[in-house]
C-alpha cells in the first residue's frame, strides 16, 4: 500500500494537501468491461461444461453422484481430471489448487504447477484423478484446536464435486480452484465444509421422513438453501495505509465522531459514488464469471457502507460463494484504489456491518418448503416445519450465539446495535395469531377426515412477504425463509449454517416420530399436527419477540422469559460444548465431540489473539503517533505566546495525562494476560477491552485539542465522506 504523495515535513503524511480533491480514475479492470452482462459463469467448470466435455457416461455418473450426495466412484476421477485440466489450460491457468476453508473463516490455497517433468528436458501438462481427488497440504501451518496435536501435522484435502470448479484470474496469472474438504488422516474435519455437508445430509434424511407421512414419497433430497446479504464499508486506501489500527486490525481503535455522521440518512438514500459504482460493477463482473448468482447492491446506512447480495442457492455451494464474493470485494477495492473492510464494527459510533443468511428448506422438486403454501396440505406441512424450527431456536440458542460468535462480532451483539445478543424469533402478525388460535384450543381445520379431499384451503391466507418486518430481531420468519441476523461481515457462513441444519433436522426428527406415533394411533393428519404445533408453540413461545430489540425493556423481559443474553464471546464459546451441543451434533453425525472441543478451542484462541493484537496496537500508536502529536501543539502553543498560553496548555495537559496513564495501564494488562486460553480470553475481555476504552477517551478528546496539519491519523470525516 502507497501512501499517495511523499510525506510533507511534519506528521500528516498519508496525503498531501489537495490530494484528494480530484479521486484518482478509478484503475482499469483485468479486462474491459464488456457490453452489458457477461457470460454467466464463463470460468466454471460447470455443468454445461461438463456435459460438453465429458464421455457421456462419466458425466451422467457424476451427476447421480452429486444429486444423491453420494460417494464419489474413485474410478470416475481420472476422467473428470483430464476434461478439468484441458478447459482450465484454455482458460489460461499454470497452477491447480485445492480450495478449501480452515477454521480461520477465510479460505486457503495450495498452488502447484500443471507442469510434470517428461525426463527430457521438456515438461508436459499434467493433472491425474488422485490429484484431484486428494492433496497434502501442511496440516500445522492452519488451526486444529489440538486435533493436531495427537495426529501431528497430517491433513489431507478431498474433492468436493458438489461445489464446482473455477478459474481465478488475477492480474498475477489464473488457478483452477478446486474446492475441497480439509480433513485430518483419522477423518476429523479441520474445516468448515465437513460438517456443512455433513448437516445437509442430516437435514435432508430428517426432512424427508416426515415429507413421507405427509404423502410425498417423491423427493428423494431436500436441501438447505442460503442467500447471504453482505455489507462492507469502501475506504480510500491512502487513509487506510496512515492507519495502522485499520492495518492491522480491521477497524479503528482512535477517531473522534464526525461532525456529520449517518444522522441525515443521506448516505442510505443517496446515489451510489462514480468510483464506488465502478469497484461494485467490477465485483459483479468477476463474480458473475465465477458463477456466483449476484441480484442486488445497495447503499446501506452508514455513510460508505454498502450491501450486497446473490440470488440463494444450496447452503455448501451458497457458503463457498459467500467465501469467493469477500474474496472478490477485497480484491477488486484494491484495483480502484479502495479498500473494502469486512469488519463487524470499523467506526464507532456508525452501524456496524453484518451478513443475514437466509435460510429455507428446498426439494429436489424445486418446491420451498418453508412457503406457507396454497393448499391445506402445503399449509399443514408449512406449519408442522415451523413449529420444527421454533423448538429448534429455543432448544439451542446458546449454540446459535455461539456460531455467530466473535472479537469483532460482539460490537455489533453485545452493544446497543441490531440484532441484540439475545436469540429471539419474529414470526409476523398472521402466524403468530394462528398459532395463538391454536393455543387456546381452537381447530383451525374445519373438517376432519381426508385433508387432501378438502379442496379449500382451511387456514387463513398467510403473507408471502412477511407483513410488517421488524430489523431488530435476529431470525425472522420473512414470508417463505428465516432470516438469522447474527452472522457476522467477516465471518463464513458454514457454522452458522451447519448448526441450523443440525438443530432443525433434529427437532424435526424428533417431532416426526410423535406424528408417526399419532397418525399410527388413528389420528388424522390435520389433528395429529395441530397438536404438536399446538404443544410446540406452549413450550417454546418463549422465544418469539415481536417488539423492539434495542430497548432495554427487552433484556429484562428476556431475563424473565428465561432467555439467554450471552453478550460477549468467551459467555457464548462455551455454548458449543455443552453435553445438549454434543448430544444433539453426535445424533446426527455432524460433529464429534472431539471435532467440537477442537473448534470451541480455536475459537477461544482467536478470541484472545485478536483482542491482544488490538490492545498492542492501541498502545502502540498512542504512544508513538498521538502523544508526539499532543507535544508538538504544546510546542506550537507555547511558541506562540499571548495570555492563552496556560489555559490552553492546563486543558492538553490535563488529556495528555490521561493518555500517557490510560497507555502504561493498557501495557500492564497486555503484558500479563496470560497464554491459556478460556483464561486469557476472560482477561483479555475483562481488562484489555477496558483499558483500551479509557485510551480511546482520551485520545478521542485530544483529537480536538490539535491542529489538523499536526494530527498524525486520517479522521473519521476523511474516510467516511472522501470517496
Ligand atoms: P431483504 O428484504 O431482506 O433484502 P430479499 O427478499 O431481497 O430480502 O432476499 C434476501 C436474500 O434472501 C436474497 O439473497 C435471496 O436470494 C434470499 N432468499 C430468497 N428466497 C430464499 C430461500 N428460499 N432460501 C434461502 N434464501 C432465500
Ligand atoms: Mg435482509
Amino acid at each position: 500500500m502507497t501512501p499517495g504523495t511523499a510525506p510533507a515535513p511534519g506528521l500528516r503524511a498519508y496525503a498531501a494537501p489537495g490530494a484528494l480533491a480530484a479521486p484518482p480514475a478509478a484503475a482499469p479492470a483485468s479486462a474491459p468491461a464488456p457490453a452489458g452482462l457477461p457470460p454467466f459463469g464463463a470460468q466454471v467448470f460447470s455443468a454445461a461444461v461438463q456435459r460438453r466435455r465429458l464421455p457421456r457416461d462419466v458425466f451422467a455418473r457424476l451427476q447421480a453422484t452429486i444429486a444423491r450426495g453420494a460417494t464419489l466412484d474413485p474410478d470416475l476421477a481420472g476422467a473428470v481430471a483430464q476434461a478439468m485440466k484441458d478447459w482450465a489450460l484454455e482458460q489460461g491457468a499454470t497452477h491447480y489448487a485445492h480450495w478449501f476453508q480452515p477454521l480461520t473463516g477465510a479460505t486457503a490455497e495450495k498452488h502447484d504447477s500443471f507442469f510434470s517433468p517428461a525426463g527430457d528436458g521438456t515438461a508436459i501438462a499434467e493433472f491425474s484423478g488422485t490429484e484431484l481427488v486428494k492433496g497434502e497440504p501442511d496440516a500445522s501451518s492452519f488451526p486444529n484446536g489440538g486435533v493436531r496435536a495427537t495426529f501431528e501435522a497430517r491433513g489431507y484435502t478431498a474433492w468436493d464435486p458438489t461445489s464446482p470448479a473455477f478459474v481465478l484470474r488475477r492480474p498475477t496469472g489464473a488457478v483452477l480452484c478446486i474446492p475441497t474438504a480439509f480433513a485430518s488422516w483419522t477423518g476429523e474435519a479441520l474445516d468448515h465444509k465437513i460438517p456443512l455437508l455433513r448437516s445437509m445430509d442430516a437435514l435432508s434424511n430428517a426432512v424427508l421422513a416426515a415429507l413421507r407421512l405427509f404423502g410425498d414419497d417423491a423427493s428423494a433430497r431436500v436441501t438447505a438453501t442460503v442467500g447471504v446479504e453482505q455489507e462492507y464499508f469502501l475506504v480510500d486506501e491512502r487513509f487506510v495505509a496512515a492507519r495502522p489500527d485499520l492495518l492491522a486490525t480491521g477497524r479503528t481503535l482512535f477517531g473522534a465522531p464526525p461532525a456529520k455522521g449517518q444522522e441525515l440518512d443521506d448516505h442510505y438514500f443517496g446515489s451510489i459514488p462514480e468510483r464506488v459504482l465502478a469497484c461494485m460493477l467490477d465485483a459483479e463482473l468477476e463474480l458473475a464469471a465465477l458463477g456466483v448468482p449476484i441480484k442486488t447492491r445497495h447503499n446501506e446506512v452508514a455513510p460508505g457502507q454498502y450491501e450486497i447480495a446473490p440470488v440463494f442457492e444450496g447452503a455448501n455451494v451458497g457458503s463457498d460463494h459467500q467465501q469467493l464474493t469477500m474474496q472478490v470485494l477485497q480484491g477488486v477495492a484494491r484495483r480502484h484504489g479502495l479498500v473494502c473492510l469486512l469488519h463487524e464494527k470499523p467506526f464507532a459510533g456508525l452501524n456496524g456491518s453484518g451478513k443475514h443468511n437466509n435460510w429455507s428448506i428446498g426439494t429436489d422438486a424445486g418446491e420451498n418448503l418453508l412457503d406457507p403454501g396454497d393448499t391445506p396440505a402445503e399449509q399443514l406441512r408449512f406449519l408442522f416445519l415451523c413449529a420444527a424450527v421454533m423448538q429448534a431456536v429455543d432448544t439451542h440458542q446458546g449454540l446459535l450465539r455461539a456460531a455467530t460468535a466473535s472479537a469483532a462480532n460482539d460490537h455489533r451483539l453485545g452493544a446497543n446495535e441490531a440484532p441484540p445478543a439475545i436469540m429471539s424469533m419474529f414470526l409476523g402478525a398472521e402466524l403468530e395469531a394462528l398459532l395463538e388460535t391454536l393455543a387456546r384450543g381452537e381447530e383451525i381445520a374445519t373438517a376432519p377426515g381426508d385433508l387432501l379431499a378438502l379442496g379449500t384451503p382451511v387456514l387463513p391466507p398467510l403473507p408471502k412477504d412477511g407483513g410488517d418486518r421488524n430489523r431488530t430481531s435476529p431470525f425472522a420468519f420473512t414470508g417463505n425463509k428465516f432470516e438469522f441476523r447474527a452472522l457476522g461481515s467477516s465471518q463464513s457462513v458454514a457454522l452458522a449454517n451447519t448448526v441450523l441444519n443440525t438443530i432443525v433436522a433434529d427437532a424435526v426428527a424428533g417431532l416426526t416420530g410423535r406424528l408417526a406415533r399419532a397418525l399410527g394411533a388413528g389420528a388424522t393428519l390435520a389433528s395429529a399436527v395441530q397438536d404438536i404445533v399446538r404443544d410446540v408453540y406452549a413450550a417454546h413461545r418463549r422465544i418469539v419477540f415481536h417488539g423492539d430489540g434495542y430497548a432495554d425493556a427487552w433484556q429484562d423481559e428476556a431475563a424473565a422469559r428465561g432467555l439467554l443474553n450471552l453478550r460477549t464471546t468467551p459467555d457464548a464459546l462455551p455454548h458449543l460444548v455443552t453435553p445438549e451441543a454434543v448430544a444433539v451434533f453426535g445424533r446426527h453425525g455432524v460433529l464429534s465431540e472431539r471435532e467440537l472441543e477442537a473448534r470451541y478451542e480455536v475459537f477461544v484462541e482467536q478470541y484472545a489473539t485478536r483482542v491482544g493484537i488490538e490492545g498492542a496496537t492501541a498502545a502502540q500508536i498512542a504512544r508513538t503517533l498521538l502523544v508526539p502529536a499532543a507535544l508538538h501543539q504544546r510546542r506550537l502553543i507555547e511558541s506562540a505566546g499571548g495570555p492563552l498560553v496556560p489555559t490552553l496548555t492546563e486543558e492538553l495537559d490535563e488529556v495528555l495525562e490521561a493518555l500517557v496513564e490510560g497507555v502504561r495501564a493498557l501495557e500492564a494488562v497486555n503484558a500479563s494476560a496470560g497464554d491459556d486460553g478460556a483464561a486469557r480470553a476472560l482477561r483479555v475481555r475483562d481488562e484489555i477491552l477496558p483499558a483500551m476504552g479509557a485510551v480511546r477517551a482520551a485520545a478521542d478528546r485530544l483529537e480536538h485539542l490539535v491542529a489538523d496539519e499536526l494530527w498524525p491519523l486520517p479522521r473519521y470525516a476523511e474516510m467516511l465522506h472522501q470517496r
